[in-house]
C-alpha cells in the first residue's frame, strides 16, 4: 500500500517526510487528528529496516495519541514523529535542531517530548530552534518526570477495576502483581504500599526487585511466575504485547490494569479472549494517560496538584468504559476506543457549527 493510501485508511491528517542534508536527518511527523486540539506525541528514535517500517510506526503511534488525550479529556490531538537511524550512531546537536526547526515549521499543529531512545538533552537541543516542546527541565514551568503521575493515574485505575470487577472500594489486603520496577512500576508499589495492598513483584534486573521487596515487603516472582500467580490484579509496567497466546491460558488475575503500552499483542482477538474469560482489562491507553496528563498541565502552566488530580480522574473515565462495555456486550478495548470516538466526533460537531456560524456572520457584515 502506497503512503497516501495509508495515511488516508487511518485517518490521519498530515504527514511530513523531513530531510536535512547537512545532518543527514531522516524524520517523519504525524498529525493524526487536531480536532480536540494540538497534536501532541513524542519523538522516537529508531533504526527502523525500512522505510515502510518507520512510516508504518509512526502512523500507529500517533493515531494512538489521539485516543489517549481524548479519553483523558484533554484539548489535545494525537501526534508522533520518528528519527530514523541508530541512537548511538546519529545524536548530535546539529540533528536535532534540525529537527525541531520542522517541528517549528508547523506552527504547533505538532508539539514534541521524548520517547523511547530521545531524553530531555536532545529536546533541549530541540527547543533551542522551537517552543514547542515539553518535558524539558531548563524553561520555567518544565513538568519533570512523568512517572510518578503516570503511576499516580495507574494506581487509581486499579482502584476503578477493583469496584467494577470485585466489588471493592479499598485495595488494602488485595494481591497485586507489577511486571516491572522501573520509573512507573517502583511507584506503583508505594502506592500499593500505602494502600496495605500485598505486592507481587518482577523484573529482569534483580537490584530493582530486591529494592521493592525491601522497601515494600515485595513477594519477588521469577519471569514466568508472574502471568500464573494467584493474584486479584496483574499491573503489566514493563514491556508490550504480553496478553498474548501464550500468557493468556496462565493468567489466573481476575483483573488486569497496569501502565505499559501496547499489552494487548492483537488488540481484537486477545481483548475478546480476555471478555470471555472475564478478566477485566483496564485499557493501556486509558489507565497510563497520567504522563500526557502531565505534560498538558505544562502548557497550561504547571501546577502538580492539578495534574495528579486530573490523573486520578481516570478512576472515573475507567468505570465508565467498564459499564459501556458490559451494555454492549464488547471487550473494554473496543469500548474505550469508542468512548475517545464520540468525544472527537462531538467536538468536531460544535467546531463545524462553530466555523459555519462564525462564517456566516463575516458574510453579514
Ligand atoms: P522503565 O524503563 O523505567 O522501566 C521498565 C522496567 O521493566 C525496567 O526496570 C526493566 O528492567 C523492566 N523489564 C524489562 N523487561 C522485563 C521483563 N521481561 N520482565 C520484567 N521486567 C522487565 O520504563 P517506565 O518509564 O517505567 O515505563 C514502563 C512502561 O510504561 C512502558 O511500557 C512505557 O511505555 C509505559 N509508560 C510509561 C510512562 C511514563 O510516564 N514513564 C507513561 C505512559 C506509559
Amino acid at each position: 500500500m502506497n503512503s497516501f493510501a495509508k495515511q488516508v485508511e487511518m485517518g490521519h491528517e498530515q504527514v511530513v517526510f523531513c530531510h536535512d542534508r547537512a545532518t543527514g536527518l531522516k524524520a517523519v511527523i504525524a498529525i493524526h487528528d487536531t480536532t480536540l486540539g494540538p497534536a501532541l506525541g513524542g519523538t522516537r528514535m529508531w533504526d527502523y529496516a525500512n522505510e515502510s517500517d518507520a512510516l508504518f510506526d509512526v502512523l500507529r503511534l500517533s493515531r494512538g495519541m489521539t485516543y489517549k488525550a481524548a479519553c483523558a479529556g484533554l484539548n489535545l490531538g494525537g501526534g508522533k514523529a520518528v528519527i530514523i537511524g541508530d541512537a548511538k550512531k546519529i545524536k548530535s546537536e546539529a540533528l536535532f535542531r534540525a529537527f525541531g526547526r520542522f517541528v517549528n515549521s508547523l506552527g504547533g499543529r505538532y508539539i514534541t517530548a521524548e520517547d523511547v531512545n530521545v531524553n530531555v538533552n536532545d529536546m533541549e537541543w530541540c527547543a533551542s530552534e522551537t517552543n514547542y516542546v515539553t518535558g524539558i527541565s531548563s524553561r520555567p514551568g518544565g513538568s519533570g518526570d512523568p512517572s510518578p503521575v503516570t503511576a499516580w493515574g495507574v494506581f487509581h485505575g486499579i482502584k476503578a477495576a477493583a469496584r467494577h470487577r470485585l466489588g471493592k472500594d479499598s485495595l488494602k489486603g488485595m494481591k497485586v502483581a507489577v511486571q516491572g520496577a522501573g520509573a512507573v512500576g517502583k511507584y506503583l508499589c508505594g502506592y500499593l504500599s500505602e494502600e496495605g495492598a500485598q505486592i507481587f513483584i518482577s523484573d529482569i534486573d534483580s537490584v530493582k526487585t530486591k529494592a521493592m521487596a525491601d522497601k515494600f515487603g515485595a513477594k519477588i516472582l521469577d519471569g514466568q511466575q508472574i502471568f500464573s500467580a494467584d493474584v486479584d490484579v496483574f499491573a503489566p509496567c514493563a514491556l508490550g504485547a504480553i496478553i498474548n497466546d501464550e500468557t493468556l491460558p496462565m493468567l489466573k488475575c481476575p483483573i488486569i490494569a497496569g501502565g505499559a503500552n501496547n499489552q494487548l499483542l492483537d488488540e481484537n482477538k486477545h481483548g475478546n479472549i480476555l471478555k470471555d474469560k472475564k478478566i477485566l482489562y483496564a485499557p493501556d491507553y486509558v489507565i497510563n494517560a497520567g504522563g500526557l496528563i502531565n505534560v498538558y498541565n505544562e502548557l497550561r502552566g504547571y501546577n502538580a496538584e492539578v495534574a495528579r488530580k486530573q490523573a486520578a480522574s481516570i478512576y472515573n473515565t475507567l468505570l465508565q468504559v467498564f459499564e459501556d462495555a458490559d451494555k454492549q456486550g464488547i471487550s473494554t478495548h473496543a469500548a474505550s476506543n469508542i468512548f475517545a470516538e464520540r468525544r472527537i466526533s462531538a467536538v468536531r460537531a460544535v467546531t463545524a457549527f462553530k466555523h459555519t456560524y462564525d462564517n456566516q456572520s463575516w458574510i453579514r457584515r
